[in-house]
């Protein structure tokens, strides 16, 4: 007998030789087809899968696992199994349509699923609808998915005879041990682990929604393969809303509509990764910079301003050149000490020490407060680059907190305050979540420094901080910085992609590296602790963020133009004129658009510039010294009225930062 422990609550004993879905059913759980596997274990199965051992069991549906109550838990599995069996019908539609094609692979990933194939047609849009047209005979056949297993000679031979040479070459790659599994539905065969859903016919609603290159095993030696993009839902709304999701996330998309708002721009000769700033997108940089700059120092903070690139030795106390090396650009032969090399810097954190050690401290002078802006190189994969989140060179506002042990609490919240402060203000904060990024005790010696008792302490003191401010986060192990763990701020971009906005980090190790020492009251010398903060964080991040949250329609403070003076014809230019020297000289960034250009398309320019406000002058207003106001919300008209009485309203819309 084996003892099943199942997540809704239930703990089922079931004899030997019984499948998860008749234990489960004989347990008298009940529960309906929208089951669709299991996760035992903590390993995904399927509900035919037999019980050989006492399991943990959660039964899967697409949504999720099922809990205590009915409670949706957290769980991809079932829509992993879900989309993965639809690849298999993509499969065996491609074959039924072009039998001459190859198979190479095709799971499930985040959203959806995709099948590699080699194939002499070109897959276009129309060829994709004709493969959803196949799909959707096969899922209206309903074939059940079954399984057997060939020795590897039979499974190499077997799909050697279907012509299947990138199938022949996976089953030469597994272990002498493996067993080989393959799945038929209906006529159709496929090399497979598993696990899928019990037949065809529960894949109601999918989409094909593209198609790349993509090279096999992701070698470019090896050859092109075309790869075809689908998803699918258990129901025609599911998809539907997905896919009007999708289209609006394509339409906030910072990579296209930055691009398109001349906010930024790449160039191949310049390198993936290094995204130009054009002048619109640098003036918001620069006004983001300038407010957190004043902040910080309103805030005790002093600024420093230190190298871009160091030599060698400084990264070998700091640790860089043994656990970062990889992700730094050198400059010279890292591995010949005869000559000089430099790196460009990472991380700001070794040259700010130097500003510290610049002279004897006492315990009066902590805490020491540092920040910089500073412009930072990390050398990422080229396949990981997006827009102007994942990039190689970026600037971030970074600070290094040099301090007593007895200030630690107080300082990590001031940095947490400053830091939901800025986010708040500039709109991101209400998006954001909080992740505890610890180190990987299995994995200790290469990526990390110090011990496993100084982690834990370290870990410890951060855990109880944040459970004193009430901090609500996730854990992510392996995340920590090598020197220490970490409060991640997180964020998602319109496509769910998510990335760290801001980071906080205690630091137990590095001040001893560097020989940072303050005389404490009692006249002995002491260690002081740093902690690692950025406050708005990476500022091209935070721009990529803002522009897809305002749809790049950005927040009056921070429109690079704020004002649009139109005036009606050419004979109220001199008018527009004045008009415009008045905002300037409230300090609004404006502009007069005049020109050839007829008075609507004019409108419609600056509506796609997002410009906030559009000033309309003709003959009345002239006369009367006042403006008809347009907001660049759609037709939102707030007629007229006094120029100064405009320059008020403006004035306080900038003060306040509103948004
Ligand atoms: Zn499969
Ligand atoms: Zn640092």
């Amino acid at each position: 007998m084996f003892e099943l422990t199942f997540a809704s609550g239930e703990i089922v004993c079931c004899e030997a030789g019984k499948s998860v879905f008749d234990a489960a059913k004989e347990g008298g759980i009940v529960f309906g087809r929208e089951v669709i596997a299991a996760r035992l274990n903590g390993k995904v199965t399927e509900l035919t899968h037999v019980i050989d051992c006492d399991a943990e069991v959660t039964l899967l549906t697409f949504a999720g696992g099922i809990g205590k109550g009915g409670e949706i838990l957290p769980d991809h599995g079932g829509a992993d199994v879900f989309r993965h069996t639809t690849s298999h019908i993509l499969a065996e539609a491609i074959k039924r349509l072009y039998p001459d094609a190859k198979l190479a692979i095709g799971p499930a990933i985040e959203n959806g699923f995709y099948y590699d194939i080699d194939c002499e047609t070109s897959v276009t849009p129309e060829i994709l609808s004709a493969i959803e047209g196949e799909m959707k005979k096969i899922v209206r056949e309903n074939a059940k998915l079954e399984r057997f297993e060939l020795p590897r000679e039979e499974a190499i031979s077997y799909m050697k005879e279907r012509n299947e040479p990138y199938k022949v070459e996976l089953i030469e790659d597994l272990p002498a041990d493996a067993v080989i599994s393959f799945y038929r539905q209906g006529d159709f065969v496929d090399l497979c682990a598993g696990p899928h859903l019990f037949s065809t016919g529960a894949v109601k609603a999918f989409k094909l929604t593209s198609s790349t290159g993509a090279y096999w095993r992701g070698d470019s030696k090896r050859k092109m393969l075309q790869r075809i993009y689908g998803t699918s839902f258990p129901t025609k709304e599911e998809l539907n809303a997905y896919l009007a999701a999708q289209e609006e996330a394509l339409k906030r998309d910072h990579n296209k509509l930055g691009r398109e708002l001349e906010y930024f721009t790449t160039v191949d000769c310049i390198g993936q990764g290094l995204p130009v700033l054009l002048p619109k997108g640098t003036r918001v940089v620069q006004l983001l910079q300038r407010w957190v700059e004043d902040t910080e120092q309103a805030k005790g903070c002093l600024l420093t301003k230190t190298p871009l690139m160091a030599k060698r030795d400084l990264y070998k106390i700091s640790g860089h050149w043994d656990h970062y090396l990889d992700g730094m650009f050198v400059l010279g032969d890292p591995y010949d000490e005869t000559k000089e090399c430099f790196a460009l810097r990472p991380m700001t954190c070794p040259f700010q020490y130097q500003v510290y050690l610049n002279k004897k401290r006492s315990y009066r002078d902590l805490p020491m407060r540092l920040t910089e802006t500073s412009t930072l190189f990390r050398n990422e994969d080229s396949g990981e680059m997006h827009g102007l989140i994942r990039v190689r060179q970026f600037t971030i506002s970074e600070g290094h907190y040099i301090l007593r042990p007895d200030q630690l609490e107080e300082e990590f919240k001031g940095c947490l305050e400053l830091a939901k402060y800025m986010l708040d203000t500039v709109g991101l904060l209400e998006d954001c979540t909080f992740r505890f990024s610890q180190w990987d005790p299995a994995n200790p010696n290469n990526k990390y420094e110090g011990t496993k008792e100084q982690w834990e302490e370290a870990q410890a003191t951060m855990g109880k901080i944040l459970d004193h401010l009430g901090v609500k986060y996730t854990i992510g192990i392996d995340e920590a910085a090598f020197y220490g763990p970490k409060l991640d701020i997180q964020y998602k971009n319109v496509f769910g992609k998510e990335d760290t906005l801001v980071t906080i980090q205690i630091d137990m190790l590095l001040a001893k590296k560097f020989g940072m020492e303050y005389t404490d009251s009692d006249n002995t010398q002491k260690t002081p602790y740093i902690i690692h903060r950025t406050s708005l964080g990476c500022y091209e991040r935070t721009l990529a963020y803002m522009i897809e949250k305002y749809a790049g329609a950005m927040p009056m403070w921070l429109s690079p133009t704020q004002v649009t003076v139109i005036p009606v014809s050419e004979a109220f230019d001199d008018y527009a004129y004045e008009v415009l020297g008045k905002l300037k000289a409230a300090g609004i960034r404006a502009d007069v658009s005049t020109g050839s250009d007829t008075f609507k398309y004019r409108i419609r320019q600056a509506q796609l510039e997002k410009v906030p406000y559009m000033l309309i002058v003709g003959g009345n207003e002239a006369e009367s010294a006042s403006v008809s106001v347009r907001s660049r919300k759609e037709g939102e008209n707030l007629g007229s009225m006094k120029l100064t009485d405009f320059l008020a309203m403006a004035e306080e819309e900038i003060r306040t930062k509103k948004r």
